[in-house]
């Protein structure tokens, strides 16, 4: 999974330059899955659990207007509720179950890039980047990934589990967090102050295919999106598929129309089945047919993904055919630099291919990936073992 998006290009960040910071707030893991995750619940589950401890109605409101508009990471904080029902929400309730390991930052403090360690032992990533226009922070919806795409550093590691939907929103939070955080630093003169006063889109193209844990992904898109809480639009929350056509069908009859992007990388089945494994389940034919159904039922125009790889899908006349493939399709074309991923026998596409590949490409809206420096990249970069590819 590639984290990248439409003429906001974008995708997680390749650290190479990036200044390592020793990981701060860091908490044991913890393994009592029993212990409800604030995170994982709505609002009127909330409610209910509050309500098994006697407590009125709109002391769920306020603890869910705490958890995502004050963004509070621990009960102590919430000083607008008695302090014995703190004391009960610190027992008996956890909002933070990630361990942050390690945070990067790169481009001034503006791109923040966190491992965490996940409830059972697994690492996750997670990227904050900062525009003049925009926070977007890219998340990931499983630990590791069945897909098996070659180029991506995740894929080879497996499926290793699902993340909840509580530990997607909280990667979320965490960006939103740390824009507070960056804001603070601002005014300390540590780094340059962000321009946008919030969050403004998540993008689900960390590690992992988000349509092979669609309910989970989904109830966290359902929390993003609930008014009484991050109250994000369907236009700030985009998903990326390797290109699972039964996920597509099942997103176009969702009533929620967030945005959609497609893994392609390649213009035809030989040399995408070669690159991402799904492709022999679902051919290109099957791909883009559940695509201008999509697009049918929701008119919303989508993306295509397509990194490139030197000698491998970067050739002009592989441009014209990746032109003449999406030719009178809503959609648009992000061209995306591969970041190497260690021992994977492929290259990253020279600048000249590049421009030539961008100029011959016809037939499809397309942009060029937008690089923040050297320093942006595929999914499959993101950490040593890891990172989202598709
Ligand atoms: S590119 Fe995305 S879908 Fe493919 S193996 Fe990597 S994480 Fe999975």
């Amino acid at each position: 999974m590639f984290c990248r998006r439409e003429a906001q290009a974008f995708s997680p960040v390749f650290f190479d330059g990036g200044l390592c910071k020793p990981a701060y707030g860091i908490i044991p893991p913890i393994m009592n899955t029993q212990i409800p995750h604030l995170y994982n619940l709505s609002l009127t589950e909330i409610e209910q659990l509050l309500a098994g401890w006697g407590q009125p109605a709109f002391r769920a409101r306020q603890v869910y207007r705490q958890v995502y508009t004050k963004l509070a990471s621990t009960p102590a904080t919430m000083t607008d509720l008695p302090l014995p029902l703190r004391e009960q929400l610190a027992a008996e309730t956890r909002i933070a179950t990630l361990e942050l390991v390690r945070l990067q930052t790169a481009d001034q403090g503006q791109t923040r890039k966190a491992l965490f360690r996940i409830p059972g032992g697994e690492v996750v990533e997670s990227v904050l980047m900062v525009y003049p226009d925009r926070a977007t922070v890219c998340v990931s919806t499983q630990a590791g990934c069945a897909m098996g795409c070659v180029f991506c550093a995740t894929g080879r590691l497996g499926l290793l589990r699902n993340l909840s939907a509580g530990e997607i929103v909280e990667q979320v939070m965490w960006a939103a967090r740390e824009l507070e955080t960056l804001r603070a630093e601002a005014e300390a003169g540590q780094s340059a102050a962000p321009a946008v006063q919030h969050l403004t889109n998540v993008v689900f193209m960390g590690m992992g295919e988000p349509f092979a844990n669609y309910d989970r992904w989904w109830q966290a898109v359902e929390r993003l999106h609930d008014p009484q809480g991050l109250n994000m639009g369907a236009r700030s929350l985009t998903v990326s598929t390797v290109g699972q056509v039964s996920g597509i069908r099942r997103l176009a009859r969702e009533a929620l129309p967030i945005n959609l992007a497609i893994s392609l990388h390649a213009p035809d089945d030989a040399l995408r089945s070669e690159m991402m494994p799904i492709n022999q389940r679902y051919p290109i034919a099957d791909l883009l047919a559940a695509t201008q159904d999509y697009i049918d039922a929701t008119h919303r125009r989508v993306s295509f993904e397509y990194v490139l790889l030197q000698g491998k899908n970067d050739s002009p006349e592989q441009a014209a055919a990746l032109g003449a493939l999406l030719k009178g399709m809503l959609c648009h074309v992000n061209l995306i630099p591969w970041n190497p991923v260690p021992g994977a026998p492929l290259g990253r596409s020279e600048r000249a291919r590049v421009l030539r590949f961008q100029q011959v490409l016809q037939g499809a809206r397309h942009c060029l990936h937008r690089a923040r420096g050297a320093r942006r990249g595929n999914c499959g970069s993101l950490r040593p073992a890891g990172g989202c590819a598709a």
